[in-house]
């Protein structure tokens, strides 16, 4: 039987992809959209959609009960860079929507939560390269102390109470179709848009600043195949590391200018610098590819093609 999902944090970056990936597997009246903000695209337009605070459990509860929801996917958060322009606020949101969810599912309300980690969860103690599943986890970001906090409670939840939670630490994720919510690595898709319109590239991180990277078709993937996979191949409760590539600003310049030659790019680093100084540059993912199967398909190469060609189409 198909599960009967609710999205919440919809109209983001990860969220929009989502949506549509879920309504095209499993069926438009069995995806419900929800977001604090009503934007007019596919996600609000082609399907059911709900405004909803993903910080009041009630209008949650509501919804779950009213469509009868199984799954729960959570996007709602503050990103990293803007988190830290107002911490406690992304603590409020970060801990307390996934309390929720949580909670929900520990009344026996819902079945199964998917909830995104993120690299932040690492820090400047971890070691930096093929950084492993299990490590020092020192972040130093008010984001990754709430992505830290959040994997050591779905666990909580998930030893204590049975809860199904499911949860992978994505990397930066570069899309052609929506725009990056305010995080440290938004300069990969950035940069893409300035290459279209044959214009150069400012970047606010340093030449070689290495940093983990996903397309985003890979990580709708991978979402996807957690929340299908057998509960006993789930044995990471925690999140589990998932890779696809590694770049620095740089690496990817250099990828463009293969399409572009006369594209350049300068760097004049800022606050994010220190950010993305205190992330890993690479990961090790071999427990997300023994466990659940987790592939990637994309690479930089093939990144870089799918982001030109597909940005040069909606430019038309
Ligand atoms: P985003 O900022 O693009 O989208 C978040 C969405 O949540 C927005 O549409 C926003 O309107 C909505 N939202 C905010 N507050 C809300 C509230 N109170 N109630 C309901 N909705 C609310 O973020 P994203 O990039 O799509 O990220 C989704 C999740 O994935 C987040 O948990 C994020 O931490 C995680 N993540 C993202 C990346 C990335 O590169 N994009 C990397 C690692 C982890």
């Amino acid at each position: 039987m198909n599960p009967k999902i609710l999205i919440i944090g919809a109209c983001g970056q990860i969220g929009t992809e989502l949506t549509l990936k879920l309504r095209e597997t499993y069926g438009v009246d069995n995806v419900i959209a929800s977001d604090i903000r009503k934007l007019n695209n596919d996600v609000v337009n082609n399907g059911i959609f709900e405004v909803i605070n993903a910080l009041d459990y009630n209008q949650i509860q509501h919804l779950v009960e009213h469509y009868k929801i199984t799954d729960v996917y959570l996007m709602a958060a503050l990103l990293s860079a803007t988190a830290e322009k107002n911490p406690a606020f992304a603590w409020d949101l970060n801990m307390n929507s996934l309390f929720h969810v949580l909670n929900l599912a520990k009344a026996g309300k819902i079945k199964k939560i998917f909830w995104p980690s993120s690299i932040a969860v690492f820090g400047p103690t971890t070691p930096k390269y093929n950084t492993p599943q299990y490590t020092i986890m020192e972040p130093t970001t008010v984001y990754g102390i709430s992505k830290q906090c959040g994997e050591r409670w779905c666990e909580y939840y998930n030893k204590q109470y049975g809860v199904d939670v499911r949860s992978i630490r994505y990397p930066g994720l570069i899309s052609w179709s929506t725009e990056p919510g305010g995080g440290t690595t938004d300069y990969a898709v950035d940069i893409y848009h300035k290459a279209i319109n044959y214009e150069n590239f400012t970047c606010f991180l340093s030449e070689n600043t290495a940093l983990p990277m996903m397309y985003m078709d890979d990580a709708i993937k991978a979402t996807i195949e957690i929340m299908q996979a057998p509960t006993e191949n789930i044995k990471i409760r925690s999140s589990y590391n998932l890779s696809a590539m590694s770049f620095t600003p740089q690496e990817i310049a250099k990828e463009i200018q293969t399409h572009y030659p006369d594209f350049t790019i300068a760097y004049e680093p800022d606050f994010r610098q220190k950010i993305a100084d205190s992330w890993p540059a690479s990961i090790d993912d071999t427990s997300a590819r023994e466990d659940w199967g987790w592939k990637n398909d994309f690479d930089l190469k093939n990144t870089t093609t799918e982001m030109i060609t597909n940005l040069k189409k909606q430019l038309n």
